[in-house]
């Protein structure tokens, strides 16, 4: 399974698949082993050195579907996040990291670097300008996620690498939300692409895993520091998790229709006063996500209209999820204010331009028409609410 020329289907289903060469079985079979022989192999295997069978067969398929030369799985996708990082940022460098960033990404930089001795900084905004300002003579990374959480805007991938390019600083993308099926950044000259597996890769709301893709020469940094570190992924979840790949392009491409559709419908719906999609023609970055994107992801948030309780809202939903996580093949909702971005003040979400009414909304395969008579009917019963009030 060495050709570039494969289907999106066809890497998902079998790129990197383990051959049962005893038993011809028609899935890669699990190998548990946490000791192998070392006798006459040149390579010693061991789940912490990221090389049993079933971790070197599905980092092929991660680092195919990133156009990538190498790929790496972990136990998470912030195992993933922080072994990236710290391979590639040593005590006196600097760090430039974009404006709004995963929750979990920002704790790190902000509770972990300062006792390594590394610098950041992060952006003011999203544009050219942002970044270069942020530079210092000793930036050696720039870490950019798009699209963002939870307003969905867009960074401009060849516009960071081309940045980076001219002064030796390596990329790197969060790339969870969009997933590979969306968005290829190495395409776009990014360096290395990092995921949370948990999220589209997963996406059945059952795995913890993270995923890192880029270059041979790059992934041997990686590489040395993550057996340091020690963050591998057990070989049962990896086999799991190659299970859950074979249908991540049918599961995101069933996500981004029916986000768009969802998305249109609340765009025009009385209850609903903003949309953020980057798939609509209102969205502030929608000629850039047509750029740099294949589609446009399960993940959209709204501001509902000042009059309704967007907690009232959640709580009266019955077949969307209140839930924390996203990407999942069921739909789920969260009330930032209360979840991803309860510990800011009042006036920094203001400034990231978090609505106290903005709902993040990840679209899932449920058929739309059932998703809409959900929102309808949890509209009803807010509203009937209101109504007994001022009566
Ligand atoms: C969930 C998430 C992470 C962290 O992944 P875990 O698997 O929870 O460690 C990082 N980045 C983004 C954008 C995420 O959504």
């Amino acid at each position: 399974m060495k050709s570039k020329n494969l289907g999106i289907n066809t890497i998902c289903l079998h790129v990197g698949e383990v051959e049962d060469k005893q038993f011809k079985g028609a899935i890669s079979p699990l190998y548990m082993a946490s000791s192998y022989a070392y006798e006459n192999v040149d390579i010693k295997r061991y789940p912490r050195y990221f090389n049993t069978p079933n971790q070197e067969a599905l980092s092929k398929k991660i680092a195919m579907l990133e156009h990538a030369e190498a790929g790496l799985i972990f136990g998470s996708g912030m195992a993933a996040v922080s072994t990236t990082m710290l391979a590639f940022l040593n005590s006196g460098d600097h760090v430039v990291l974009q404006k709004t960033l995963y929750g979990g990404t920002f704790n790190f930089v902000t509770e972990e670097f300062e006792k390594f001795g590394i610098e950041y900084t992060f952006t003011e905004g999203f544009a050219e300008n942002d970044f270069v300002s942020a530079i210092k003579e000793n930036t050696k990374v720039i870490f950019i996620e798009t699209p963002s959480n939870p307003l969905m805007l867009i960074t401009d991938l060849e516009m960071i690498s081309g940045i980076a390019k001219k002064r030796g600083i390596v990329t790197m993308i969060d790339n969870t939300f969009a997933s590979p099926i969306n968005q290829n950044p190495i395409d776009f000259g990014i360096d290395i692409c990092i995921h949370s597996a948990t999220k589209y890769m997963g996406g059945h709301s059952d795995i913890c895993a993270g995923a890192v893709a880029a270059s041979d020469e790059h992934m041997q940094k990686i590489w040395n520091k993550a057996k340091n570190l020690g963050g591998s992924l057990s070989d049962y979840t990896v086999w799991l998790l190659e299970r859950s790949m074979k249908t991540m392009a049918l599961r995101v491409k069933a996500q981004n229709r029916n986000a768009k559709k969802m998305a249109k419908w609340l765009e025009k719906h009385s209850m609903v006063a903003k949309v953020y999609y980057p798939g609509l023609k209102s969205h502030p970055d929608y000629e850039l996500a047509k750029k740099q994107m294949s589609g446009y992801t399960g993940m959209l948030s709204f501001e509902l209209v000042a009059e309704i309780d967007a907690q009232k809202f959640t709580q009266a939903l019955r077949l969307v999820k209140p839930s924390m996580s996203l990407a999942s093949v069921e739909s789920t909702i969260v009330l930032p204010l209360k979840t991803s971005h309860a510990l800011l003040s009042a006036e920094e979400r203001l400034h990231q331009g978090i609505a106290d009414g903005l709902l993040r909304f990840s679209v899932g395969i449920e058929d739309k028409k059932d998703l809409m008579a959900d929102f309808e009917q949890a509209f009803e019963a807010v509203t009937k609410n209101i109504l007994q009030k001022s009566n």
